[in-house]
């Protein structure tokens, strides 16, 4: 089925679908499959249960398979607490209302503990409007928050991204405002490199979705078991109509990979002090492999060019246009009418802002001669930082994709296709 994807991926340096898979199976997916697992990388702060702006009949998937399941009580990284206790803290606060993030009394201590989200009674939620968490973080690609979300602290491993029976016109009127946004953008800007880029990045996210919803399908609703659905990966993916589809899966995995190496100082030097110290030491392990490993990018040095973009005379207007439209499709996010898939739909566009902050907060990057050894990771720009929502959802982006096209390759060579020998 994928015979169509020789050569090089379209708008990528040359990179070839061969180096892109060698990459992908021998040093990313190995590594950022197991990143994930770890306690910093596996609990995601969002706002689930919130009002959609566009439509009013906005009803939820009320099939066991939509829900999501909270953390459990104690489960979230207490220093990630009391640093929100700290943030949140107006002064001369005590321990039940206003917080102390001093506060050092055995009281104090239990109280602090107990207040973990799957728990929390209306006046604690109330407390937790205001932090940072999907939106509101610095970010010029997300939509900021309107300052009245509640936020939980979710378990990604419990809550796998997989079939939820979320189909019809609901979730066609999510795809459909998505790509009508992206279409408007396309319109304004004319077809340019910038808007393409937008597109296919978007449809690649769609194409990461539709591979884990086939792989991961509920077979058997009474056993409870799981598999690949080859018919529904077929329809969706594997017809030489969806080649584009995949393509783009290949490019979005490239643009985000590049995201990763270019925030590499960030990443490296991140807090990942969850109070759990061996799995601490553990993350900053799998950071340190997936980042300091020269060989990584022998066969494709450059995976995305963003130097390229925003040149023209109109550069700066239409980088405004387009951080409008994704803003867009961040707001669009609050009407998924899903809760599992409104949470991985979330952590995709917090990724996908992620990597494009990261991306374009400088113009620092050059293409090298061709046959170069790989460059060293460009230092991102002095005033790029990230918060550690953004940190996680980039990461786990960059997991969701190396992810598909490891399922993909799998799935296609089952399907007879020519993938798995790409
Ligand atoms: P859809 O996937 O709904 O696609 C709609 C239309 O978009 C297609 O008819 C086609 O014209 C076009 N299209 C399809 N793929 C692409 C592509 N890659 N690029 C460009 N255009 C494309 N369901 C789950 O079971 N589990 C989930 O975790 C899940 N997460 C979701 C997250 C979000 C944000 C949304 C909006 C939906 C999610 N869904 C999930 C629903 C799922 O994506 C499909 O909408 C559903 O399975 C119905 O699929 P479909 O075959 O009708 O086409």
């Amino acid at each position: 089925p994928t015979c169509h994807l020789q050569g090089a991926v379209d708008d990528c340096c040359n990179c070839t679908y061969a180096a892109v898979h060698e990459i992908n199976e021998r040093h990313v997916h190995p590594v950022v499959s197991e990143l994930v697992k770890t306690a910093f990388f596996r609990y995601f702060k969002v706002n689930i249960y919130c009002d959609c702006p566009l439509w009013p009949d906005d009803s939820m998937c009320s099939l066991r398979a939509c829900s999501v399941c909270e953390c459990e009580e104690g489960e979230v990284p207490k220093p990630w607490l009391a640093a929100e206790r700290g943030f949140r803290a107006p002064a001369g606060g005590d321990c039940h209302g206003a917080r102390q993030p001093d506060c050092n009394t055995a009281d104090c201590a239990i109280e602090m503990e107990s207040q973990v989200d799957q728990t929390l009674e209306p006046g604690m939620k109330k407390k937790l409007r205001h932090l940072k968490g999907w939106r509101g973080i610095n970010n010029p690609w997300m939509a900021d928050g309107d300052g009245d979300e509640e936020y939980l602290y979710i378990n990604l491993l419990n809550n796998p991204e997989r079939y939820t029976g979320y189909k019809g016109e609901h979730a066609h009127r999510i795809w459909s405002a998505i790509y009508d946004t992206i279409a408007c953008a396309r319109d304004a800007a004319g077809e340019c490199a910038e808007a393409r880029v937008f597109y296919r990045l978007v449809s690649g996210m769609h194409s990461s979705i539709s591979t884990h919803l086939s792989a991961y399908w509920l077979l058997d609703e009474e056993k409870g078991s799981w598999g690949p659905n080859m018919e529904e990966f077929e329809r969706r993916l594997g017809t030489p109509e969806a080649a584009e589809r995949v393509s783009n899966l290949h490019f979005a995995y490239l643009l985000v990979l590049r995201a990763v190496v270019k925030a590499g100082p960030l990443l490296a030097g991140f807090d990942y002090d969850t109070g759990l110290r061996d799995e601490d030491r553990a993350t900053r392990e799998l950071v340190k492999s997936l980042l300091a490993n020269p060989a990584m990018l022998q066969s494709c040095p450059l995976p995305f060019d963003e130097a390229r973009l925003w040149k023209g005379q109109h550069g700066a207007a239409l980088k405004a246009q387009l951080q409008g439209a994704f803003k867009n499709i961040t707001r669009i996010m609050d009407c998924v009418g899903c809760e599992k898939c409104k949470l991985w739909g979330k952590l995709q566009t917090l990724g996908v802002a992620t990597a494009l902050k990261i991306l374009f907060a400088s113009h620092d990057c050059a293409a090298p001669a061709p046959g170069a050894p790989a460059p060293p990771p460009p230092p991102p720009s002095e005033d790029l930082s990230l918060e550690r929502n953004e940190a996680i959802a980039l990461v786990n982006l960059l997991a969701r994709f190396s992810n598909s096209l490891h399922l993909h390759r799998e799935l296609s060579a089952r399907l007879g296709g020519a993938a798995a020998a790409v």
